[in-house]
């Protein structure tokens, strides 16, 4: 059986206590290889290493440092074949989905901040000659970047690398249920010739190893992808010891479809929305409000793309949907389609898990499924369910659509489907959310600023707001 190691000062390591966690196959629900249960020990060793590294990394010159990501970056790519099937086969998600986005997003993240922090300058503000003002940007140690099951490889990498670009060291925890391409890449680290303790990556539970990572005094610097149960812990614990924090958390995106729409786009993109990596993408978008005059013929036209979606082994091509990543959350998600249910919602397509004859018996599939007759302000269309499930909810006016569009506690991305440009531009400024696109959805530019308003996260990263949270800004007054 596989066994996972920590990265730590360069070398790959066990952790101190010895030991493992299981880690499972989503698709076959069978173990399949082990994760260290690293602790507080192994956590306080990685960040000195850190430490120890940041002296001379801070130092690096930019274009130094650039080529070294660079040259990570070309390395990943190398093992794109071995990272896609690795990545699939620990989160349950279809291969295809793996070689279209997770893994050809990583090396774009780092050449992206690499290539960033080459045209990154810094700002002057002149004092009508009597003084001159200009501001410093340096990185400020140790960062911790913790990240989430969803995308693994790709949300790992969105974070160190603008914190590795700018000159800060890293310790990195990735989440526990999908641990196995972050252990390829400290492989590849090692090969590509990344100095030692540089960056540290520690494989662990969140409060064994994730608590003591957000709470060492000796990591001022914190960007944290996942839950907003966890962010609200992690804003907590740190707010007394004043790091610099930045936090990604949950949705319940609002996709909102006019009656003027192209409407074949809309059922299409909408579609998409709901169910690619089964859900499970904190952009998803899983409240879908529908214009009373075209409801009934969008309905149809959503269960018929539904029903045509194959569910099955990540493996095969023709799989559009794979696994849901672990036991636990596959009972999570049938629990709310059986409280959707009970709270008088019809389930128009799916709701079942889905067994799988032969080696994937014991998978855990679920078939896509769309609920209608829920109330907007019930559990379920407030709440993150984050798999293959959405919900339809009509509306008759553009003042309606918006007030329920934003009643919830969160406010990550919204999709507005409408041909007539200014609806879906007053439409976009009214909607309380950080991303919002109109007719397309996850149209993604590394340039923009991303986050979330509400309970959906604190701060922005993406492009120069990303090398500005891993930058303290110092500023020089000269008299003239
Ligand atoms: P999670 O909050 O359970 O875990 C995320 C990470 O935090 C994991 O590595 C976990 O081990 C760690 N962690 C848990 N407890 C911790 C603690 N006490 N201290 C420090 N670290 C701790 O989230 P998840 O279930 O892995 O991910 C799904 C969630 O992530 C969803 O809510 C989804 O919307 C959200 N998400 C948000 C974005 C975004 O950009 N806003 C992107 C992807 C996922």
């Amino acid at each position: 059986m596989d066994k996972i190691l920590n990265y730590i000062d360069g070398k790959l390591v066990e952790p101190i206590s010895g030991n493992y966690l299981d880690n499972y196959n989503p698709s076959t629900g069978k173990v399949y290889s082990l994760i260290p249960d690293s602790d507080k020990l192994d956590v306080n060793i990685a960040i000195q290493a850190a430490k120890t590294a940041f002296v001379s990394w801070s130092k690096t010159p930019k274009q130094e440092r650039s080529n070294i990501l660079m040259k990570l970056a070309d390395t990943i790519e190398k093992y794109s074949d071995d990272l896609i099937k690795a990545e699939s086969k620990d989160n349950g998600k279809p291969e295809s989905l793996a070689a279209r986005v997770d893994i050809p997003r990583a090396p774009a993240n780092i050449r992206f901040f690499a290539g960033a922090i080459l045209h990154d300058s810094s700002q002057i503000h002149d004092m009508d000659g009597m003084a001159l003002n200009y501001t410093l940007r340096k990185p400020l140690g140790v960062a911790a970047c913790i990240s989430p099951w969803n995308l693994p490889l790709y949300l790992l990498t969105w974070k160190i690398a603008p914190a590795l670009a700018s000159g800060n060291t890293v310790v990195a925890k990735p989440s526990e249920v999908t641990p196995m391409t972050a252990y390829l890449l400290s492989k590849i680290c090692i090969e590509a010739g990344l100095p030692k303790g540089v960056l540290n990556i520690v494989h662990g539970l969140g409060a064994k190893t994730g608590d003591p990572l957000t709470m060492h005094k000796d990591t001022p610097i914190i960007s944290f992808t996942g839950g907003t149960i966890t962010g609200k812990h992690i804003a907590t614990v740190t707010a007394p010891m004043f790091k610099k924090v930045s936090l990604e958390l949950g949705g319940k995106n609002p996709n909102i479809i006019f009656a003027d729409a192209d409407f074949d786009k809309a059922v299409s993109t909408a579609s998409r929305a709901a169910f690619t990596n089964q859900g499970q993408i904190c952009l998803c978008g899983s409240r879908l409000f529908v214009e009373e005059t075209i409801y009934e013929r969008f309905k149809k036209a959503l269960i018929a793309k539904t029903s045509k979606l194959t569910v099955g082994d990540p493996k095969d091509p023709s799989t559009n949907l794979g696994a849901v990543v672990s036991k636990d959350h596959m009972e999570k998600i049938l629990t709310k389609i059986k409280l959707a249910e009970n709270l008088g919602g019809k389930v128009l397509i799916g709701g079942k898990r889905k067994i799988i004859e032969g080696n994937l018996k014991h998978g855990y599939f679920i078939e896509p499924t769309v609920i209608e007759g829920l109330s907007f302000d019930c559990d379920i269309n407030q709440e993150e369910i984050f798999g293959p499930v959405v919900t339809l909810i009509p509306f008759k006016t553009e003042e309606e659509v918006i007030e329920m569009a934003n009643s919830t506690k969160y406010g990550l991305a919204a999709s507005i489907f409408t041909e007539n440009i200014s609806k879906g531009h007053r439409v976009a400024a009214s909607i309380d959310s950080g991303v919002v696109w109109i007719n397309t959805w996850l149209l993604r530019d590394l340039r923009i600023p991303f986050g979330g308003m509400k309970q959906s996260g604190v701060g922005r990263e993406g492009g120069f707001k990303s090398l500005d949270f891993f930058t303290e800004p110092k500023n020089v007054c000269i008299k003239i």
